[in-house]
């Protein structure tokens, strides 16, 4: 079952005409719409099924710096600054807390990395510092896990993937932004050789600028235009537990499980050792782009192949704007849970903090993430179709970085100096 987001009234017009569409209303079309209406400028988001339905209301509501590329860093700071400044920008509390982020090592290999991390980021003015097994025991009281050690940002949080779509949604209509629900684009129209309108399932919009924010469905839409972006599916499954006494505010990940504190007491809960990827077509085709994350990450993806490729095979790759497209067959991509995963994660955080012993859990889901084969997202215009741009492929990590990666997608769309700088995220590099 899919976690349920405060609900928002969308607009019931469908204007023949805007200055900026925006394909897809997860938390980076709605930031960069936002971003958009705030800066006076007419903009449509079509959303081909519910606002944040994807990956933006299933995730873990981690807002990190730690452990991240360094060349992510600055998109990350600038965010920590918009999340504060979210309660005052929406009018709506979107569970923003800076409780701090905290991983824990149960190997020397594993406390090897965070400190290769924190050496790799020095000089970037990060509070981030390594704990030893006597700080952990202090700052998470009650464990029993043997830890080697840790790292821990006290500037990281956290929000509410359930509240955070509806807030931004809400703030950018008040703001004059068009947000229609259960419209699928199809297509992009061309004209004199840029982009022109977009054909929806309800008709033509026209337009000067489109910003492709499709998620997973991102590579599908352009390689039906003729550009590739790699991305491949990876599933997480996910649950929450009722109200409980914990034992910290800080939210904590270990090698095979994580845990953070909810706005409604209880604790959302992962393996997070465990990404289960459905084999597709797409592992075929560009699989081997990700062969060096895949060998340093062997231990923590489990293949299947099963249903996924058929279900992923009987979607089309190809084809017109008069054509019902594969948006309108999967309005919300709802891929079923792994309760064996999330058992799993269960028993280990039990074992490390055994207050989890006696949790209630109230409900499971699964999200299906967009990987790129650096993990870094794509911000940047398609130089091949003048007149778009793509803010897609965030691997994991898009719901932290959504304040600021959705204002430098609007930044790229309208000219305007960047955010931060936008090199990283080419689209090229790829
Ligand atoms: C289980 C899980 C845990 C995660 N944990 C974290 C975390 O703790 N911290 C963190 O920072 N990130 C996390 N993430 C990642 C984060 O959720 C994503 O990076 C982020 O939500 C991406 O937002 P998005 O808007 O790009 O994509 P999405 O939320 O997937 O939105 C894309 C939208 O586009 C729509 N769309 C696509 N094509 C079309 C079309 N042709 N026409 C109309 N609409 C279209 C889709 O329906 C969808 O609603 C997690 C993800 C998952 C699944």
């Amino acid at each position: 079952m899919a976690p349920v987001i405060v609900p928002v009234q969308t607009s019931i017009d469908f204007p023949p005409s805007t200055t900026v569409v925006v394909i897809g209303g997860g938390i980076i079309g709605l930031t960069a719409a936002l971003t958009l209406a705030e800066r006076g400028i007419p903009v449509v988001v079509l959303e081909k099924g519910r606002i944040g339905a994807e990956q933006s209301s299933r995730n873990l509501g981690w807002i990190r710096k730690t452990g991240r590329d360094k060349h992510d860093l600055p998109l990350s700071v600038e965010s920590d600054r918009l999340w504060s400044e979210m309660p005052q920008r929406l009018g709506a509390d979107v569970g923003y807390s800076q409780a701090g982020i905290m991983y824990v090592a149960r190997t020397e290999a594993e406390m090897a990395g965070h400190e290769t991390w924190i050496k790799s980021v020095g000089g970037r003015s990060l509070d981030s510092r390594l704990l030893s097994p006597a700080n952990i025991a202090e700052l998470v009281p009650g464990g029993s896990g043997k830890w080697v050690g840790g790292i821990f940002t006290p500037s990281d949080g956290r929000a509410e993937p359930q509240f955070a779509s509806s807030a931004i949604a809400r703030a950018a209509m008040a703001k004059g932004a068009v947000i229609v629900e259960n419209c699928a684009v199809r297509t992009l129209e061309m004209s004199a050789g840029r982009v022109s309108g977009v054909m929806t399932e309800r008709g033509e919009i026209r337009c000067e600028q489109v910003l492709l924010a499709g998620g997973m469905w991102s590579r599908r839409f352009l390689g039906n235009h003729g550009v590739s972006l790699p991305t491949l599916p990876l599933v997480a499954s996910v649950f929450r537990t009722a109200p409980m006494q914990g034992p910290t505010d800080i939210a904590v990940g270990a090698s095979d499980f994580s845990f953070r504190k909810r706005h409604d007491g209880g604790y959302t809960i992962t393996q997070r050792g465990a990404l289960y990827a459905p084999l597709v077509l797409d592992h075929l085709l560009i699989g081997y782009r990700y062969l060096p994350t895949l060998r340093a990450q062997w231990n923590n993806v489990r293949l299947s192949f099963g249903r996924d490729f058929v279900n992923d095979l009987s979607l089309a790759r190809r084809w017109t704007a008069g054509a019902r497209s594969p948006f309108e067959r999967v309005r919300t991509m709802d891929p079923p849970v792994n309760e064996g995963l999330n058992a799993e994660a269960l028993r280990n955080l039990s074992k490390a903090w055994p207050v989890f012993n006696s949790v209630e859990v109230k409900q499971s889901w699964a999200g299906m993430i967009d990987v790129t084969p650096d993990s870094l997202p794509v911000i940047s215009p398609v130089a091949r179709i003048p007149g778009l741009t793509l803010a897609s492929g965030f691997s994991g990590h898009g719901f932290g970085t959504s304040p600021a990666a959705g204002q430098l997608a609007a930044d790229l769309v309208t000219g305007s100096a960047p955010i931060v700088d936008p090199t990283p995220y080419r689209l090229e590099r790829l």
